[in-house]
């Protein structure tokens, strides 16, 4: 059995992938989750085939280790709710989180937040500390170790509350326009350096509520 609590859903509840998203770039987090903009490009293309076979629901035993696929998550306390690409159960029963990213390791600490996040699900969701984990990265075929220490927890729930504050004020943050654009998808629709060049432009865009519109 994988737990004795009542997995519920809870649509205020931040979403797992927005942590993400909002480590990344606050502005592209508010795209997405603001105003329902997507764009495909290569990276994302990349995720989905990366994705593939780890979103379906499934489970087997491999060498002794219960591996549970596509995982439903959630944390009362933290409010959060998501999906696990990979969990893996130890002998001992603990969690072990394992998330699957296109490409190389990222510099930022976005990808280790949203698998912090999970590892705070699993913990109240399993009643036991889990204490690491590991992403996935295509590029390399090579796990990276993620330890849950006190910063990386710290900024799971100022993430969390950052979030929520954007959600609901529905003021767009102001663009990053730096190198992480380069590998957005959603810069046609963000349009960064203009905002940058011309802040009269930001300012008329931070002026408004998105619900105003
Ligand atoms: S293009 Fe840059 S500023 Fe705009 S959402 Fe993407 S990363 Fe953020």
């Amino acid at each position: 059995m994988l737990s004795s609590k009542i997995v519920e859903t809870t649509d205020d509840y931040v979403m797992l992938s927005a942590l993400q998203h909002f480590v990344y770039c606050p502005r592209q987090f508010a795209l997405i989750h603001l105003e329902q903009v997507w764009q495909e490009n290569i990276y994302t293309l990349r995720g989905l085939r990366v994705h593939e076979r780890v979103d379906t629901p499934s489970h087997e035993l491999i060498a002794g280790v219960r591996v549970e696929r596509s995982l439903a998550l959630i944390s009362h306390s933290h409010q959060l709710r998501g999906i696990a690409d990979v969990v893996e159960f130890l002998a001992d029963g603990t969690p072990y989180p394992v998330e699957y990213k296109a490409g190389s390791r990222k510099a930022k600490d976005a990808d280790a937040v949203q698998l912090c996040a999970q590892a705070m699900c699993l913990e109240e969701m399993f009643d036991r500390p889990v204490t690491t984990g590991a992403l996935f990265y295509s590029a390399s075929k090579r796990r990276r170790v993620v330890e849950f220490d006190l910063r990386i927890r710290s900024l799971v729930t100022a993430t969390v509350q950052a979030v929520q504050a954007t959600l609901q004020t529905q003021i767009m943050p102001q663009p990053v326009a730096d190198a992480r654009c380069d590998d957005c998808s959603l810069s046609e629709a963000c349009v960064p350096q203009s905002l940058k060049k011309f802040p009269q432009l930001w300012d008329a865009q931070a002026a408004f509520r998105i619900d105003e519109i």
